[in-house]
């Protein structure tokens, strides 16, 4: 049995908690590993190592920072293939959706190569007589990523690149369930020239979780996960006095107005919807069909279901993984089953579908006529099932968008620039496709939803990374004649 362990200071490091979790190659449905899963002891070492390496890391210059970036940015495109496999082998998601996983990955490195512009400071020369005011940018300290199983290689990217470049260190605490993207990324940022202790992976539970939350010697959490988890970790983290970005679920609303190129829509809802079995933060779980696109968009779904390709990640011809556990399998047959009872009809039953004997898998799922207070509606699935809510009007389903807990991500197809500028305007959601069904900003953007999608202020990654990983000081300096000092006990004035 393969064993997974730590990555701390520089090394791998076999746990000691005696406790372990069962690692799924989800296509076959057997156990490929076993991953260490941290003690509160293994927490309070890994914060000392990083601690010890932010001393050194926090001196070290733009110059080498950048070169480290470029150095691992090279690695990682070079092995792009190689990460793309592992991530497939213990998520289930097919080869070519890994590898565009890896690549927007890549894509935060190449923002964080940037660094020194984002860190430019500001400056006002003679705000008063011989004064100069100007801002810096300085790293936290020790900050720590906690990160979902959906997107293994790619969410630790959002995180680590900015925060790495702008001088912390850092703790990774990925998904038990996917652990060793995080591991091969510790040890390929080692050989770019990362100097020990400043990429940091400790796999673990909630145990780990909570003791990273709690420790004083960590001064940023960065959070990716189920809304339940991030808003616990947010308010356990902010009580404990951090700085905390928690990025939570998500339902995803695509709206098909009547003007739409119906084609290219029903395209675009099998590939969001279906696409990584459905587990995906910004995958589409609600057609919002207005008028008479309803039927349409319908029939135009239904009829390419059967054309997607089901098998495991490794098969070249695969275009839809397993689930990535037995457990959440039933739970999203579960919710068919539910919704079959409240009143959706089940156009396409994943479960009727012929699929492969062994591993998690699940079948596209398409559900019409669901209402907004059925549970397969409500709730965030996470499984490869798309539910067809049916509206009169046009601004019935902005309301009925904009009343939805969730703010992640959006999309609108038409072909009606008026009607496309009003939803991007009155839409209460982060992030917006026009004719896009999947809108993940570009690195150089930032990533982030509203409402019960994101629990703090900064958003993640990009710009917004950069300030959630440093924090302003402000300076004002003068280089007075010592001859023209005096006492002078007023508040000092302009
Ligand atoms: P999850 O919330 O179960 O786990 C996320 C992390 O939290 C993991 O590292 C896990 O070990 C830890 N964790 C789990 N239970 C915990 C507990 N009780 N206490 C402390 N820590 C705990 O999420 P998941 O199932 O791994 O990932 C899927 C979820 O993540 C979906 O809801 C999806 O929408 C969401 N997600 C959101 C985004 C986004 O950008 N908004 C991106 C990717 C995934």
């Amino acid at each position: 049995m393969r064993k997974i362990h730590h990555f701390i200071g520089g090394q791998n490091q076999i746990g000691t908690s005696g406790r372990v979790h069962n690692v799924f190659d989800p296509s076959s449905g057997l156990v490929q590993a076993e991953v260490d899963l941290a003690s509160l002891d293994e927490v309070n070492e890994v914060v000392t190592v990083a601690q010890e390496a932010a001393l050194l890391w926090k001196e070290s210059s733009l110059t080498q920072r950048t070169q480290i970036m470029f150095t691992f940015r090279e690695i990682l495109s070079a092995r792009a293939n190689e990460l793309a496999k592992i991530v497939s082998k213990e998520h289930g998601k097919v080869i070519s959706d890994a590898f565009g996983e890896v690549s927007r990955g890549i894509e935060n490195v190449e923002f964080a190569c940037g660094i020194g512009q984002h860190l430019k400071g500001e400056i006002n020369e003679q705000v008063s007589a011989g004064i100069e005011v100007y801002s810096l940018r300085q790293p936290l300290g020790v900050v720590a990523g906690i990160t979902p199983f959906n997107f293994p290689a790619m969410v630790p990217c959002w995180m680590f690149a900015t925060a790495i470049a702008s001088g912390n260190t850092f703790i990774c605490k990925p998904s038990e369930r996917d652990p060793s993207a995080s591991m091969l990324i510790a040890e390929w940022f080692k050989e770019a020239g990362l100097p020990d202790g400043v990429f940091n992976v400790l796999n673990g539970d909630k145990v780990a979780v909570d003791g990273l939350i709690d420790h004083p010697g960590i001064s940023a959490i960065s959070f990716v996960g189920s809304t339940p988890i991030a808003r616990y970790v947010y308010e356990r983290g902010t009580q404990a006095g951090k700085r905390v970005q928690a990025l939570g679920g998500a339902k995803n609303h695509m709206l098909v107005l009547p003007d739409a190129d119906i084609e290219m829509a029903a395209d675009a809802a099998v590939s969001a919807a279906y696409g990584s079995a459905g587990e995906r933060c910004m995958a589409i779980s609600a057609v919002v069909a207005v008028g008479s696109a309803a039927d349409e968009i319908v029939e135009a779904i239904a009829s390419r279901i059967p054309n997607v390709k089901i098998g495991p990640g490794d098969a070249p011809d695969s275009e839809m993984g397993p689930l990535i556990t037995a457990e959440h399998r039933d739970k999203v047959a579960a919710y068919v089953t539910r919704a079959r009872d409240a009143g959706a009809v089940v156009v396409a039953d994943g479960a009727d579908r012929d699929l492969p004997e062994a591993g998690f898998f699940y079948g596209p799922t398409l559900l019409d006529q669901v209402t907004r207070d059925m549970e397969c509606y409500r709730d965030e699935i996470f499984g490869p099932v798309l539910s067809v809510v049916r509206v009169a009007t046009f601004q019935e389903a902005i309301a009925l968008i904009n009343s939805n807990p969730y703010g992640n991500g959006t999309a609108i197809f038409t072909r009606d620039g008026g009607a496309a500028r009003k939803f991007q305007h009155e839409v209460e959601v982060g992030m917006v496709g026009i004719n896009v069904p999947i809108p993940v900003p570009v690195a150089y953007h930032s990533f982030g939803g509203w409402k019960a999608s994101l629990f703090g202020d900064a958003h993640m990654y990009g710009p917004e990374g950069v300030r959630f990983f440093t924090r302003a000081k402000v300076v004002t300096a003068r280089w007075p004649d010592p001859g023209t000092s005096s006492v002078d006990l007023g508040f000092p004035r302009n």
